[in-house]
């Protein structure tokens, strides 16, 4: 198979390259580095069946030659990096998930959106099955990314119907790992960060808010079974094992062996209470689950971001 990778140079979308080629499919990746590091993937280009193209989608997207699948992953996914990039944010969601949709329409490839579970926004049902239609704030801060993300399965489903596109959507619930940035203002790499440099891990209200933490290589094996599957979806990708924010800081202030305190900061704007998801579609199409304890998935990520700190930036942090 020869597949484009949008936003593979991303934390989840270099795991996803790197799984593609090491089951020996071709791959292209595009993406602008607007969030990411090309050192992300410099350990890939050795690779005589991996391509990186350095290129904006939203200014179009050409890929020469054959192509059998789009995996569509541009787009920033953090809330500290949609908050400071809105414009970015609603513009490759929608202009640049066009461009991907008509790359897969031209090649006859199947296509891959991953959305969010932000889709439910500050959801009013738990766990959230993929048919609920969310609770989401269309004028709040947030507003970029969830009507990005829901314009686009409009736009996903609409070529599925309508222009016979192989075209299908997976909702991605909380996700960790090696690779994230320390500075992308999520719980798992600001509380691990925190940690490793000894200052207070900071966790936002009263910690009491849960959310479903999945390791990344099991969300990298949900998309390449929906991708491979017949199903449209949508399929929701996540843990449906959740953790309280102060469950998690004190795991990994464990884990980390540090001696910083938890200190307890104000909560952001629309910061949802609870996600959850309800993976029985996932278990009964793709006969998928996560199978990576939670525990294990912190040490790697504890250890990626050690090495980090000491400046090793080199191909498989394990
Ligand atoms: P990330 O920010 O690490 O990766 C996104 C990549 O897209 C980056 O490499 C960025 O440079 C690239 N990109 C952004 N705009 C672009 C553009 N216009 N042209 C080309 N490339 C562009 O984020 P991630 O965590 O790897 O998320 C990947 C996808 O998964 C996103 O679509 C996100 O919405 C979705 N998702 C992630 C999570 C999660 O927990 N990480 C949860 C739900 C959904």
């Amino acid at each position: 198979m020869r597949a484009v990778v949008t936003g593979g140079a991303g934390f989840i979308g270099s795991h996803l390259c790197e799984r593609l080629l090491h089951e020996d499919h071709e791959v292209v990746c595009v993406d602008n580095f607007l969030t990411s590091s090309p050192h992300n993937v410099e350990h890939l280009k050795e690779n005589r069946r991996f391509q990186l193209n350095d290129r904006d989608i939203t200014h179009g997207l050409e890929v020469a030659g054959q192509v059998d699948a789009v995996f569509h992953l541009a787009s920033p996914a953090s809330p500290a990096d949609y908050l400071r990039l809105p414009l970015a944010t609603l513009r490759v969601g929608s202009v640049g998930t066009w461009h991907a949709l008509d790359l897969a329409a031209a090649k006859g490839a199947r296509f891959l959106l991953t959305s969010t579970s932000e889709s439910y926004g500050d959801p009013l049902v738990h766990p959230q099955p993929e048919s609920y239609w969310g609770h989401v704030n269309p004028v709040g801060p947030r507003s970029v990314y969830d009507e990005a993300k829901r314009f686009g399965e409009a736009l996903t489903m609409a070529y599925r119907r309508c222009r016979g596109v192989d075209a299908k959507i997976v909702r991605i619930f909380n996700t960790f790992g090696p690779r994230m940035r320390a500075d992308d203002g999520r719980a798992i790499p600001t509380f691990i960060s925190q940690a490793l440099r000894g200052e207070p891990i900071t966790v936002t209200g009263d910690g009491s808010q849960t959310r479903s933490l999945c390791y990344v290589d099991d969300v990298v094996d949900g998309l390449l079974r929906m991708a491979m599957s017949d199903h449209g979806g949508p399929v929701n990708l996540g843990n449906p094992h959740e953790v309280s924010m102060l469950e998690l800081a004190q795991w990994i202030g464990k884990l980390s062996r540090t001696t910083s305190d938890i200190a307890l900061i104000p909560r952001p704007q629309d910061d949802p209470e609870r996600r959850r998801p309800d993976i029985t579609k996932a278990r009964e199409l793709l006969d998928w689950e996560p199978t990576t304890p939670v525990e294990r998935g912190l040490c790697d990520t504890i250890t990626y971001f050690r090495r980090l700190g000491s400046g090793d930036f080199t191909e498989r942090w394990n």
